[in-house]
This record gives structure tokens, C-alpha cells and sequence, in this order.
């Protein structure tokens, strides 16, 4: 499998460009080693993994896509999730490519290279896991990691065609991640199918004394979960999701879905998420200031690259910033830095904090009735490399559907539904209780 698997990116990575970093010896190696000792019953025995390039892997490149870590050649450690993985025998290919610190929705804010859309190489594999979304559309690898803090594993799955969940906040252990929005961020899978879907979380969910946002709640069996029975299943269906943006192709293809999932049995209604027009703005004040905080670290000293043209220690730390990090990044930063600064920090950080809770009691509402709520993942297909990119603002509204599952700490998968008349995927947004992953993996699995 790991043979086939460099095969295939020696194949078709030259256009799709997926993979920042390969890991062939160490991982042909590791897999010699699993022949030898033969399948002891670990679950994913010998199956090739790419992991997104914020993940810190041990003594394998971790850049976050960005210059300022374009030396971080041998980290010291492993994240939780990569420990996870290969005490059940899953092999690292490599790393995958990803928008700067997971700052983008299309792979183009990557400081090394734009990952391609495999259906279409026109067009972007959405970000900012683009490339671990790409990677498995392109068969490249089973399944690969992915993080989410506004939508980044569910967007780029469902412009993708494949399968990516973001877990409940607190699900998956946030040790070894490098940090974009502490309160936000989410480490998940993306793969073919729901099942692959459910035993890669079930590897990777848990408590970790190392990180103190990760839950200690019980992780059950999803895999268990996957019933194919769907008969006492309550969907609400949220009218802000089909609002103007959302673009016609997309919405006919979700009202497509609702009308199967009538016929497997279950109950959808329209209800009304009424906050959700705030989410976009709260979210960018809320992940900017946390960016700001988590990114003073990278200062040429503690952590980053030093620029080798400074005199003076002042100008060592902006030259090494200011080379060091791309656009977008810096844009958040001053974003961040200013809403948090005194004079302004109760009109736009706390305000955005309270919104927060107020779209968080929105899902507590509809939940209170309803098992899952089902939308769009994405108000379009996947658009042109270049297209968005002179605009961060419409860059931005890519996100408009994920972002408040992130804002309310709730899980959500992108699972395909269609094509659009160009050929692109179509992705289906299934959203479930805190800590019930089961009942989403459950309303999926029933769709495939
Ligand atoms: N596209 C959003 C952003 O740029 C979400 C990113 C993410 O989920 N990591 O912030």
C-alpha cells in the first residue's frame, strides 16, 4: 500500500502538488517492519496517512506552509493525534499542503505552492486543508488529516468530493497543532467514505493530559453507529442556509438530499438559525485576535526564522516577522492586535464574544428538538485559481456556512451530494450535538 501510494504521487502530484513534504525512506521502512510482524489486530495495519503540515510530526518538516517555519526541519516531538496513529500501525507518507497557518479557503495563501482541484486543475481544492483534501480525491492517500477552526476540513471535502469531519470542540486532542484560534481550532479526517470516516476518529478522539481544552467524555464506538437506519431521525433544515449567496446548483442539490433522506424515513422542517448573519464577523474578530496572541511566538528567537538582514535586536524581530510571514497572515495579525488593544477591545472583542453565545444558543435551541441539522457545506462549488484572490472579503464568505458549527463548538461533516453542471462536487453540511459524532457518522453513512 505504501508502494502504491508513492506510485500514485509520483503520478499525478506534479499537477496537483498536494504533498510539501515526503517521508519515503522512514515510511518504506516502517512498512518492512508492519510485513514482518505481521497484522496484530491494529486497525489501520499498514494503511498510508497524510497529515496537513500544522500537525508537528518528529523529525519530519513542519512549516504551516510558511517561511517563518520553513527551517523547522526536525521537531522534537509528535502531535497526539500522529502518536494515536501509529500505535495503530498507520504509515506517514508525508506532509500536505495547506494556506499559511491555516489562514485561507483556497490553498493560494500556502507560501510554497497552490495545491489543484484533481476534478478540474482550473480550479482550487478549497482550503485551508486543501491539500489533505486533494490528496485523497486524487487516491493519492486513504485518508489524510485535516484541521478546522472555520470550516477548513469541510470545505475543501466538500470542493473536493470526499469526506471530512470537524469533531466537537475539545473531541480530538489540539496537542502538537500549531496554534491559529486556540478556542476554535479542530483536528479531523478526511476520507473516501463515512466508515473510514468513523475509525480513523475513533483512533485519534480522547483526552490527553497534554492539552487541557481536550474533553475527558468517553469515546464510543462509531464505527458501532453506522446502522443504515435513519427511520427516528429529526433533521432541521435552517432557512438562513438557503439565503442569496448560495448558489442555485447548490441548493437544488441539497434539496435533492432532503428528498432521499424523506424516503430512508426520516423527518426534516425549515427552522430558523436567526444569529447566523453575525458569524462571519464574529469569526473574524475572534480568530484574528487569538492569531494574534498565538503568532507573537514566532519572533526569530523563541520560534521562526531570523532574518539574517538586522542590525539591531529591534529590527532583527520586524525583519524576521515581516519576511517571515505572508499577507494574509499579517493582515489578521494587525486585525487581531487592534481588537484587542485598549479603547477598542469591549465594542469589538467582548462584543464579538457575547455574539458568540448567542449563536451557540441558537444550535442549543434547535437541538433541544432536532437530532441533526442538515445544509449546504459551502455556498459554491469550487471556483478559479485567482479568482478570489484580489478580495479578502469574498474570500472570506466561503466560509459563511461552516463557521458558526466552530462558533458553537459543535461537530459537522461535509459529505458529497452531486455535480454541478461544470463537473465540480457538491458538498452536503451535516451537523450534530456536542460530543454526537455518532448520530452525524449515523445520517451520513445512511446517505452514501
Ligand atoms: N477560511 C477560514 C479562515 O481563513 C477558515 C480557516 C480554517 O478553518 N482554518 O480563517
Amino acid at each position: 500500500l505504501v508502494e502504491e501510494s508513492y506510485a500514485r504521487i509520483e503520478e499525478v502530484d506534479g499537477e496537483v502538488q498536494a504533498f510539501l513534504t515526503l517521508d519515503e525512506e522512514n515510511a518504506r521502512a516502517a512498512a518492512r517492519e508492519l510485513d514482518e510482524a505481521g497484522d496484530k489486530g491494529a486497525s489501520l495495519f499498514g494503511l498510508p496517512i497524510g497529515i496537513k503540515d500544522n500537525i508537528v510530526t518528529k523529525g519530519l518538516r513542519t512549516t504551516a506552509a510558511s517561511q517563518i517555519l520553513s527551517n523547522l526541519d526536525d521537531p522534537l516531538y509528535d502531535a497526539t493525534v500522529v502518536r494515536k496513529l501509529q500505535k495503530e500501525k498507520a504509515v506517514t507518507i508525508g506532509k500536505l499542503n495547506m494556506d499559511e497557518f491555516a489562514m485561507g479557503s483556497s490553498n493560494e495563501n500556502s507560501s510554497f505552492q497552490a495545491t489543484r482541484n484533481p476534478w478540474n486543475t482550473d480550479h482550487v481544492p478549497g482550503g485551508s486543508s486543501g491539500g489533505s483534501a486533494a490528496a485523497v480525491a486524487a487516491g493519492e492517500v486513504p485518508f489524510s488529516l485535516g484541521t478546522d477552526t472555520g470550516g477548513s476540513i469541510r470545505q475543501p471535502a466538500s470542493y473536493c468530493g470526499v469526506v471530512g469531519l470537524k469533531p466537537t470542540y475539545g473531541r480530538v486532542s489540539r496537542f502538537g497543532l500549531i496554534a491559529f484560534a486556540s478556542s476554535l481550532d479542530q483536528i479531523g479526517p478526511i476520507t473516501r467514505s463515512v466508515e473510514d470516516n468513523a475509525y480513523v476518529l475513533e483512533t485519534i478522539a480522547g483526552h490527553d493530559e497534554m492539552d487541557s481544552t481536550s474533553a475527558n467524555v468517553e469515546v464510543p464506538a462509531y464505527t458501532e453507529a453506522l446502522t443504515g437506519n435513519i427511520s427516528d431521525l429529526k433533521i432541521a433544515v435552517p432557512k438562513e442556509y438557503f439565503q442569496e449567496g448560495v448558489n442555485e446548483e447548490v441548493k437544488a442539490s441539497v434539496r435533492q438530499a432532503l428528498r432521499k433522506y424523506e424516503e430512508l424515513g426520516a423527518e426534516w422542517e425549515e427552522v430558523s438559525l436567526p444569529h447566523s448573519k453575525y458569524a462571519l464577523s464574529t469569526y473574524y474578530l475572534i480568530a484574528s485576535s487569538e492569531a494574534s496572541a498565538n503568532l507573537a511566538r514566532f519572533d526569530g528567537v523563541r520560534y521562526g526564522r531570523r532574518s539574517e538582514n538586522a542590525e539591531t535586536m529591534i529590527d532583527m524581530f520586524k525583519n524576521s516577522r515581516s519576511e517571515g510571514f505572508g499577507d494574509e497572515v499579517k493582515r489578521r495579525i494587525m486585525l487581531g492586535t487592534f481588537a484587542l488593544s485598549s479603547g477598542y477591545y469591549d465594542a469589538y472583542y467582548k462584543k464579538a464574544q457575547q455574539v458568540r453565545t448567542l449563536i451557540k444558543n441558537d444550535f442549543d435551541k434547535i437541538f433541544e428538538e432536532y437530532d441533526v441539522v442538515i445544509g449546504p457545506t459551502a455556498p459554491t462549488p469550487a471556483f478559479k485559481v485567482g479568482e478570489q484572490m484580489e478580495n479578502p472579503l469574498t474570500m472570506y464568505a466561503n466560509d459563511i456556512l461552516t463557521i458558526p458549527v466552530n462558533l458553537a463548538g459543535v461537530p459537522g461533516i461535509s459529505i458529497p451530494c452531486g455535480f454541478s453542471e461544470k463537473g465540480l462536487p457538491i458538498g452536503l453540511q451535516i451537523i450534530g450535538k456536542h460530543f454526537d459524532e455518532s448520530t452525524v457518522y449515523r445520517a451520513a453513512h445512511a446517505f452514501e
